[in-house]
C-alpha cells in the first residue's frame, strides 16, 4: 500500500502490530466523483483522505461528455478554463434513425456548453488540484462497520487488514459500492448490453464538424462526437448481444467493423476501425440503479453516505452520469461545510444532518435523471408496444431527447 500520512488526524494502537488511525472525512473511491468531492471540500478548506484500490489513478476509459451541468461545477472547482482547452465544442445532435424504407433524422441544437473531455484529462486536472498526499492509492476497503450504536462514524477495514476510523465517510465506490452494502441499499441492478467505446485521431483533421451523431440500424446504436480536431469520440452498443458478446476489445472492434460494414457508411466503418487500441473499453452489461430505488432508498445511515454511481449509477443512455457525480460533489462539500468550524474540522453532532440535507437537495434531481435514463434504454430494448408507448411518453414529457435535464444548475459552492 502506497501510505502518506498528512490526513492522518492520529493513530491509535491496537492488539499485536495493529494500528488504528483515524481521519475526519473518508472517501472511499477515486473516480470522478471522489475526486471532486475531495476537490469541492479542499476549495472550502475542508480536509479529506481518498482511498482508491487501484495503484495509480484510474486515468482510463477513453471520452466521456460533460454537460452544461456538469460544467457548472467544473466553473466552481476552478478547473473549467484549462479543460476548455483541451476539447472543443459541440453544437448539435444529429439523430438518425437507419430503416429499409429511408432514413429518417432529426436535428437537435445543444443550448449550452457540451464537450467530450478525454476521461484521463478531467480524473488528471482534479487530482493535481487536490493537496498531496490526500489520495492513498492501493486501498480496498473490504468491510465497514458502524464505530458505535448511534452511527457516529465508521471502522473501515482494508484488504490487507488495517482499521481507519473516519468521522464521515462518503462512498464515491462505483456500482459495486461496499458503503452502498454499509448504508443497506439493493444492489444496482445489470442488463446484457455489447458496447465498445474509444477514440479515433484523424491527423489531417475529421470532417464531421462540431456534431454528434446517434444513429440507430439493425439492433445497434453508434455515437459519434468530436472532441477535438483530430479526434472523435465513438461508441457502439449492442441491445441483444447474445453469443457475440466478449470481453476482449480488440476482438469485439474486429467483430464490430465486419457487421458494420454494408449497414452504416464507410466513414462509420473507418471511425471503428481506427479506434485507438489504447482508448478501448468493452462492456457486456450496463449496470443501472431502477428510478423507484433512487427515489425511496435511503441514502444516508449516520454519518456515512453515498455519491456519483454508487448512489444512483444511471446506465448511460442519456450520458449524464459523470455530470450528475460532479454535481453530488459539489452540493454535498457545500452542505459539509454547514457542519464545519472556522479552521475546516467537522462538528461531529453536525455531520448526520449536513448530510441529511445532501441527500434531501439531490433527490429529486438525480431520481429524473434515473427515470429518463431508465425510459431511454427501456425504449431501445423492449419489443412491447405498450411499453414503448408508456417509455416515450415520459422522455416526451421530460424532454430528454431535447436535452432538458443537461439545463440545470446546482449553484455555488
Ligand atoms: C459506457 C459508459 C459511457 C458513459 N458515458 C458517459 C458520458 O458520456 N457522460 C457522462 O457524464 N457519464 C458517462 N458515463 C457514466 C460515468 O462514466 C460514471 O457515471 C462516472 O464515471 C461515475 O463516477 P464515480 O466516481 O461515481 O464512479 P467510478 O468512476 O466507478 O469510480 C469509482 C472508484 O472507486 C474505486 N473503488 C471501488 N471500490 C472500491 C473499494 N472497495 N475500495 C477503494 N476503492 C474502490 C474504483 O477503483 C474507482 O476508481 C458512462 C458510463 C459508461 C459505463
Amino acid at each position: 500500500m502506497n501510505m502518506r500520512e498528512p490526513f492522518s488526524r492520529h493513530q491509535r494502537r491496537l492488539g499485536g502490530d495493529m494500528e488504528e488511525e483515524v481521519h475526519g472525512i473518508v472517501i472511499v473511491g477515486g473516480g470522478i466523483c471522489g475526486l471532486a468531492t475531495a476537490l469541492a471540500l479542499h476549495r472550502k478548506g475542508i480536509p479529506s483522505l481518498v482511498l482508491e484500490k487501484s495503484e495509480t489513478l484510474r486515468a482510463a476509459g477513453g471520452s466521456i461528455g460533460v454537460h452544461s451541468n456538469g460544467w457548472c461545477v467544473l466553473e466552481q472547482l476552478g478547473i473549467a478554463p484549462e479543460l476548455r482547452e483541451t476539447a472543443d465544442v459541440v453544437t448539435e445532435f444529429h439523430d438518425v434513425w437507419q430503416k429499409e424504407q429511408g432514413n429518417k433524422s432529426v436535428v437537435v441544437p445543444v443550448r449550452g456548453e457540451l464537450r467530450w473531455l478525454k476521461r484521463k484529462d478531467l480524473i488528471e486536472t482534479m487530482a493535481k488540484n487536490i493537496p498531496s498526499g490526500a489520495i492513498r492509492f492501493g486501498c480496498h476497503i473490504a468491510e465497514i462497520h458502524p464505530a458505535n450504536p448511534e452511527n457516529h462514524g465508521a471502522v473501515l477495514t482494508t484488504l490487507d487488514g488495517r482499521v481507519i476510523r473516519a468521522k464521515a465517510l462518503i462512498g464515491c465506490d462505483g456500482s459495486n459500492s461496499v458503503v452502498a452494502k454499509h448504508l443497506g441499499l439493493t444492489p444496482p441492478r445489470s442488463a446484457p448490453r455489447m458496447l465498445l467505446r474509444g477514440y479515433t485521431r484523424y491527423p489531417h483533421g475529421h470532417p464531421f464538424g462540431p456534431h454528434f451523431l446517434r444513429l440507430r440500424c439493425k439492433g445497434m446504436f453508434v455515437g459519434r462526437s468530436p472532441m477535438t480536431d483530430q479526434l472523435v469520440s465513438c461508441f457502439v452498443a449492442f441491445w441483444h448481444p447474445g453469443g457475440d458478446a466478449t470481453k476482449d476489445a480488440r476482438a469485439m472492434k474486429a467483430f464490430l467493423v465486419e457487421k458494420l460494414k454494408g449497414q452504416c457508411s464507410d466513414d462509420i466503418v473507418e471511425l471503428v476501425r481506427g479506434l485507438d487500441p489504447e482508448s478501448l473499453i468493452v462492456l457486456t452489461r450496463i449496470w443501472y440503479r431502477p428510478p423507484w430505488q433512487v427515489m425511496f432508498s435511503s441514502f444516508r445511515r449516520g454519518t456515512a453516505t453515498v455519491a456519483g454511481d454508487a448512489m444512483h449509477v444511471f446506465g448511460s443512455y442519456i450520458g449524464q452520469g459523470g455530470s450528475a457525480a460532479l454535481e453530488d460533489a459539489l452540493v454535498l462539500a457545500r452542505s459539509l461545510a454547514r457542519a464545519a468550524d472556522g479552521r475546516g474540522e467537522l462538528r461531529e453532532e453536525k455531520i448526520g444532518a449536513a448530510m441529511g440535507a445532501y441527500v434531501r437537495e439531490r433527490r429529486l434531481r438525480v431520481a429524473r435523471l434515473s427515470l429518463e435514463s431508465f425510459a431511454m434504454g427501456t425504449l431501445l430494448a423492449t419489443k412491447s408496444l405498450l411499453t414503448r408507448l408508456a417509455c416515450f411518453a415520459i422522455v416526451t414529457l421530460l424532454g430528454t431527447n431535447s436535452l432538458g435535464h443537461t439545463h440545470y444548475d446546482c449553484g455555488r459552492l
